[in-house]
């Protein structure tokens, strides 16, 4: 359960809605994130993308029984002079898939290949470029310890041990682990409904004809990217005009129908009033102008049962809002734990940025290497919140902080690549 409603968690002391950190802004969304409790039993490669219901434990020894590290030879360790060169008698091989049937003997090696069972009484392998054979008579280098290049049963991991933990985000290493321990099906959430629309009397679908001051709406399609890439089941419910009673009707739908409802446009000053008046009388909601750019105005609530965010309508603020807010919400209701980070670090930008303190800042930013191999970023160049072309030219957000101001050339900035989090 919540700790306490919306309203009340707004009334906090260093609460202040005209000008909220982005960090604060995270953190107060947190507290109302409970993730969804269906689960569903699904074949391995259906959980790519979902999120584990249930730790997955081994039902098997990784690796399933005692194997070679190396291409070279098995034998008893204690054979090996320590000083000087060995040399015994080859008596078969063991490859992977085709063990060598019977026991090593003392004075005995057996051909290995990596992943090859180590045979009864050996327990060590030499490389093969620590050894010449000479017919079946094998000769290895000194210097060799006993034990070494063998890999033992359950070392990786011990039967009924967890090989995956409940919460854990399900990507193609996940589903190479599973497969590897023989498992086909596995526990995941259910994926997450969540509808969406855009609201603005000057928005035109696609196919329409543009009358004067109109525009095509393209924030339901990047909506549709990022909510998709997430794994989410998406309701797109086209364009709503900026009217009360179809604004109304559109909210209903969209809380009765998904888990989440995600709307651009209409949380700006001139016309948040008649939307904030609507949800006010549909559920709980909170308006925000957010200490950041692109992206100032933002709301955040319930509708009904449904979790509600209102991203502002510039199309380069839509996607600055949901990265940095909406897909960690997102991830946290489809229950990862913990929510797969978004990395940033430090690299040196290599022209001036214009920027003022007092926000945070998400200019779009091109890393690539300079001539010397050393990595940089530079702006995209004009950074309109409404040009899109800045996000698609984009590679990754250099991330300004509250503090920082202009930036020279040659300054240290911080950097969030996309590919990863898109
Ligand atoms: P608003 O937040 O509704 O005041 O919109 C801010 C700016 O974003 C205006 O220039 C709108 O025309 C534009 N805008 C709003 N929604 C969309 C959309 N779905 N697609 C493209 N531009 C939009
Ligand atoms: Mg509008």
């Amino acid at each position: 359960m919540p700790p306490q409603t919306i309203a009340q968690a707004s009334c906090a002391d260093d609460y202040d809605p005209n000008s909220m950190p982005v960090d604060k802004a995270r953190a107060f969304i947190h507290q109302f994130l409970e993730p969804v409790s269906a689960t569903l039993q699904v074949p391995i490669r259906s959980a790519l993308g979902r999120v584990l219901a249930e730790d997955v434990t081994s039902p098997v020894d990784v690796p399933s029984h005692r194997n070679s590290a190396m291409d070279g030879w098995a034998m008893r360790g204690a054979d090996l002079a320590a000083d000087s060169e060995t040399t015994l008698q080859e008596i078969g091989a063991s490859f992977a898939g085709r063990p060598f049937g019977g026991p090593v003997a003392p004075g005995q090696c057996v051909r290995i290949m990596t992943g090859g069972v180590v045979p009864v009484g050996a327990d060590t392998v030499v490389m093969q470029e620590r050894a010449t054979a000479n017919g079946k008579a094998v000769t290895f280098a000194p210097g060799q310890k006993a034990g070494q290049n063998v890999r033992h049963a359950g070392e990786d991991l011990k039967r009924g041990s967890v090989a995956l933990p409940r919460g854990r985000l399900v990507r193609p290493a996940e589903l190479g682990l599973i497969a590897s321990l023989g498992v086909g099906e596995v526990s995941v959430y259910r994926p997450l409904r969540v509808a969406f629309f855009s609201t603005g009397d000057e928005l035109k679908s696609i196919g329409s004809t543009l009358g004067e001051g109109e525009i095509y709406d393209s924030n339901r399609y990047t909506l549709h990217g990022m909510l998709t890439r997430l794994g989410c089941e998406v309701l797109d419910m086209g364009v709503v005009a900026d009217d009360p009673a179809l604004l109304e009707r559109a909210f209903r739908v969209a809380a009765a129908n998904a888990d989440v409802v995600i709307t651009s446009g209409g949380v700006s000053v001139g016309e948040a009033d008649f939307v904030k008046a609507l949800l006010n009388k549909l559920g709980e909601v909170v308006f925000w102008k957010v200490a950041m750019k692109p992206g100032r105005p933002l709301a955040y609530g319930r509708i009904g049962s449904a979790h509600f965010f209102g991203l502002p309508g510039n199309p380069v603020s839509v996607m600055a809002t949901f990265y940095q807010f909406v897909r960690d919400a997102l991830l946290r209701l489809m229950g990862a734990s913990p929510v797969p980070p978004a990395f940033t670090f430090q690299v040196r930008c290599t022209q001036k940025l214009k920027k003022a303190p007092g926000r945070t800042e998400f200019q779009r930013g091109v890393l690539s290497r300079e001539a010397d191999g050393t990595l940089c970023v530079r702006p995209t160049g004009e950074q309109g919140s409404g040009i899109l072309k800045s996000m698609s030219d984009a590679n990754c957000f250099i991330i300004l902080g509250d503090a920082v101001g202009n930036v020279e050339p040659g300054t240290m900035v911080e950097v969030q690549v996309l590919e990863g989090i898109v």
